[in-house]
């Protein structure tokens, strides 16, 4: 994914988190106005309603506990029990507060939402007296032996949604409201019903604020959930200058522990650009400004790009503004990486092109022969030598490119003898140094493997080549093999150079990877060649190349070769005679 589609990604997800964000807000403030309608459309118990204006599960509950007792004392019932409808069961169920119940008996009384007395009241919408339980055929026997239910009366549980003229605009039954046994052995007559219809109302009012509350603090969970876990940094400051919200990401930028939220920004963020910009958001409305910044982060250099936006609510005033942070240090780097790339490029062309040039002007204008045999010689493997260099850099820049494309560099396996094949290559790079001892450590009788013969040479020329620019004082050069156990063999490339640094160690096989150094910037290199290495060890050979290496005492690269690669033995692939 590139930068620009990374950035369009992000953005995405942040108006995503800022919509969930508005609407979590929202549906909160429809929460606290909501107890208060239910409260005004009913009369018997409005005070106790009202009662309930912070929006909490405990204050809910409370409510609710009052009521059933309420019911139970006004209608003198023995019990009082909501039923409420699951539908995803298809069950009415028992759920508490209860009055007169055991919380095993709320726990046991369940039927299905298309049985008894419940599931009528619940389909019909409209309450049922019975008399006589036990001879009532539509009562579940099995509940009236375990409440001891002698009579009862039963009503639907409506929610009514109402405008802001306290007209009913939508009605929804969500369970029933049970009474059982009128005390001192009556029997609930219409009047009781009445009653009970009013404050079920009340009760369906206050359950569903419930639910509301429930499920809007499910959805914060998640939200938080999924702004904590965000790769972007993502930060909330309310209108008041207070943090709302800090994610993890956004708090390593700051270095800040998970104690920020609730407290003023400007006590825990220091970096003065973050302080002005949201500083102007929240006075000015400032918004959509991108800046970077440059931090630390555990004794690290992070390059972050920063936007912000205002977040309003539905009467767009605005209540806060929320900050995206996003880790841009490795683009920058590979930026930084890919100027310096074209640099070296530049540079690498125009050396032996320059060189060529020259000689062959030289030897144009040499109109009188004054130039001996010898020197014309050497004139020649001059421009022999630098013309070979600039087919392999023009050779990997290719094959940088198709690798880039996908598609691999096709192989030709063969038979290979790494004896002979190691010893020629060492054979060529003697010559290309005076201060360096070669030294070929191959036993002869090693097994022969299945290879590129191209691409084996082109590995171990290149690593040999390296072994030498990388070691400019001279010193001993290996290169050791043997056979590591049936399936594999293992050779290496080591030199007594100047070595690598460990946080690079791992990184030199990275395309325009190069160690930034003195001594390794006078030694010209594009960052390409063990970039193809690897490429060639590990998708044409299935093999696998690491290396180690101390500075100032010099570095070892290790190959692992299997001795048939996994495309000829999964039969992909042909051995060429
Ligand atoms: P290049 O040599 O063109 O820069 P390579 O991909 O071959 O690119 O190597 C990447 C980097 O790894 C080099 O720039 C150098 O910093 C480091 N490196 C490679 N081989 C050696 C070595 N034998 N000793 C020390 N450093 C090495």
């Amino acid at each position: 994914m590139n930068w620009e589609q990374a950035y369009r990604e992000l953005l995405k997800q942040y108006n995503q988190v800022k919509t969930e964000y508005e609407r979590a807000i929202q549906r909160v403030q429809e929460l606290e106005s909501q107890p208060r309608n239910g409260a005004s459309a009913a009369a018997a118990v409005k005070a106790e309603v009202v009662a309930t204006d912070v929006a909490s599960p405990a204050n809910y509950e409370a409510t609710l506990k009052r009521l059933v007792r309420q019911i139970g004392a006004i209608l003198q019932a023995e019990k009082v029990v909501f039923m409420l409808h699951d539908p995803e069961e298809g069950e009415l169920r028992a759920y508490p507060p209860a009055y007169g119940l055991t919380e095993d008996e709320i726990r046991l009384l369940r039927v299905r939402a298309t049985q008894g007395i419940s599931g009528e009241v619940f389909r019909e919408g409209k309450p049922i007296i019975v008399h006589d339980a036990i001879t009532d055929p539509r009562t579940s026997k099995e509940h009236v032996a375990m409440l001891h239910i002698r009579n009862l009366v039963c009503v639907p549980l409506i929610l009514e949604k109402r405008d802001e003229e306290n007209r009913v605009i939508d009605r929804q039954t969500i369970g029933v409201l049970h009474a059982f046994n009128k005390q001192r052995g009556g029997h609930f007559i219409d009047e009781d019903v009445r009653l009970l219809e009013r404050m079920a109302r009340n009760a369906a009012a206050v359950i569903a604020g419930m639910r509301l509350y429930q499920a809007i603090l499910e959805e914060k969970e998640e939200l938080v959930h999924t702004i904590e876990s965000l790769r972007a940094g993502l930060l909330l400051v309310h209108h008041n200058g207070r943090v709302n919200q800090m994610n993890a990401a956004a708090r390593r930028v700051f270095g800040l522990g998970a104690d920020v939220l609730g407290k003023n920004y400007t006590e825990i963020l220091n970096n003065e650009t973050i302080r002005a910009m949201i500083r102007a958001a929240l006075e000015e409305e400032k918004e959509g400004e991108l800046v970077e910044i440059t931090v630390q982060i555990d004794g690290k250099e992070h390059i972050y790009q920063v936007q912000n936006a205002i977040v309003r609510g539905e009467d767009q005033k605005p209540m806060g503004t929320v900050m995206i942070f996003n880790d841009i240090t490795d683009i920058r780097n590979l930026e930084r990486m890919k100027s310096a790339f074209v640099a070296t490029v530049s540079h690498e062309l125009r050396t032996p092109l320059t060189a060529i040039k020259g000689f062959i002007s030289t030897l144009l204008m040499d109109s009188e022969d004054a130039f001996t045999p010898e020197d014309r010689r050497e004139f020649y493997s001059i421009i022999d030598q630098e013309t070979d260099r600039l087919t392999r850099l023009i050779n990997d820049l290719l094959n940088i490119a198709r690798i880039e494309a996908g598609e691999s560099l096709k192989p030709i396996y063969k038979h290979v003898d790494f004896y002979s094949l190691s010893k020629k290559v060492v054979m060529i790079q003697r010559q290309a140094t005076t201060k360096h001892t070669i030294i070929h450590d191959v036993p002869e009788d090693l097994p022969k493997i299945v290879a590129d013969e191209d691409k084996v040479d082109q590995i171990l020329t290149n690593l040999l080549s390296n072994a030498i620019k990388y070691s400019p004082n001279g010193g001993e050069i290996r290169v050791k093999a043997w056979e590591e156990d049936a399936d594999h063999i293992v050779f290496y490339v080591s030199d007594q150079g100047m070595g690598i640094p460990k946080e690079h160690l791992s990184r030199v096989f990275e395309k325009f990877h190069r160690v930034d150094n003195t001594d390794t910037r006078k030694q010209y290199g594009t960052g390409l060649g063990l970039y193809l290495v690897k490429h060639l060890v590990e998708a044409i050979h299935g093999g696998h190349i690491w290396v180690e290496s101390e500075v100032g005492v010099g570095s070892t690269f290790y190959v692992r070769l299997p001795k048939i690669p996994p495309a000829v033995k999964e039969g992909q692939e042909q051995v060429e005679k």
